[in-house]
């Protein structure tokens, strides 16, 4: 469940307020068995997220498309984490600066210290939540085509199209000097991809 959570960029928070319900995709980070969540304290969900409300956390990869021969076998390969627990607002300055750091190396390893800390303006308008996993699953699905034996007599083709996430061009911000190298995290990042298939 730890490397399906650490392969994610994007959890889709879901929790009731008054009875709605909300599912919000979120940034997220996780340091052992916590995931980190932050938004702005102008934000009314997050705040009444972190009131210790019930939540629901779930993080999805798309390994691949799975064409059968039948509608009824289509299908995904997929990984997936369904996590449950409480989230509470963390008011330690130290530590919602620590958490903030935790956020920038989810991104890209090794980013925060190449960037510069959250000041104190910026912890105070930061709502930092701290959600400790009471309970999770995990549910993939990999390989073929499975389904009716008797449809591979069918004249439709069927197989799987592998996909992956991956990063496009580099486009260095206009205020970088021409000619600057990339930072280590960066260089290690896209290095780290690999070739695509
Ligand atoms: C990309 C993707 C696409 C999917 N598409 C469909 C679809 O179109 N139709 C469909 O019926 N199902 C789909 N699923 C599977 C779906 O997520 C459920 O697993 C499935 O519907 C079984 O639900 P259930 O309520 O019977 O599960 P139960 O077995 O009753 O679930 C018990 C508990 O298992 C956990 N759980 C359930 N599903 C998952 C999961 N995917 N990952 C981690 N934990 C889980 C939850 O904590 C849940 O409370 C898809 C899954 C993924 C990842």
């Amino acid at each position: 469940m730890h490397a399906i959570l650490d392969a994610g960029m994007v959890a889709h928070v879901g929790f009731c307020v008054d009875g709605q319900p909300f599912v919000i995709p979120m940034m997220y980070a996780r340091i052992d068995n916590v995931l980190l969540l932050h938004g702005s304290i102008a934000s009314r969900l997050m705040g009444t997220l972190g009131s210790g409300i019930d939540a629901c956390i779930s993080v999805t990869h798309i390994d691949g498309l799975v064409l059968a021969r039948s509608h009824f076998d289509h299908s995904m390969n997929y990984r997936s984490v369904v996590a449950f627990g409480r989230a509470r607002l963390l008011d330690d300055p130290a530590a919602k600066a620590q958490a903030l750091s935790y956020f920038v190396d989810a991104i890209v390893p090794g980013r925060a210290a190449e960037s510069r800390a959250a000041d104190r303006t910026e912890l105070a308008a930061t709502h930092v939540l701290q959600l400790e996993i009471a309970d999770a699953s995990a549910k993939i699905r990999s390989g073929g085509v499975k389904g009716n034996l008797a449809d591979a007599d069918l004249p439709h083709w069927a197989g799987v199209i592998a996909m992956r996430m991956e990063c496009g061009a580099v486009e260095p911000d206009e205020t970088v000097a021409p000619g600057t190298a990339l930072p280590a995290s960066v260089s290690a990042f896209l290095s780290a991809q690999g070739p695509a298939p």
